[in-house]
């Protein structure tokens, strides 16, 4: 996984399930999980394993605010930016 394939806004939540976004909310696509102790985990193991770059919801949908929020955290975060040691 590369550092720039990994999305930074999984935040929304609906009827117990937690989505990587609003759009992808709206755009009918899977959640990451249900909501619960694992919530957290589940949503650091999306945004490192989900390439954005190829979903065709992101692809097609993502908005302009969102891609410069997802730029700049990785432009904060850099390359030191590793979910691996979260998710052991
Ligand atoms: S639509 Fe944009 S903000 Fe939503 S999951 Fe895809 S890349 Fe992330």
């Amino acid at each position: 996984m590369k550092l720039e394939d990994i999305g930074f806004y999984t935040l929304s939540d609906a009827r117990g399930r937690h989505y990587p976004c609003i759009i992808y909310l709206r755009e009918w696509g899977d959640p990451i999980g249900e909501l619960g102790a694992q919530t957290r985990i589940d949503r650091l193991r999306w945004a490192q394993e989900h390439d954005t770059h190829e979903d065709p919801i992101c692809r097609k949908n993502c908005l302009d605010v969102c891609v410069d929020y997802n730029n700049k955290a990785r432009s904060v975060l850099g390359n030191s930016f590793y979910l691996g040691e979260v998710l052991r």
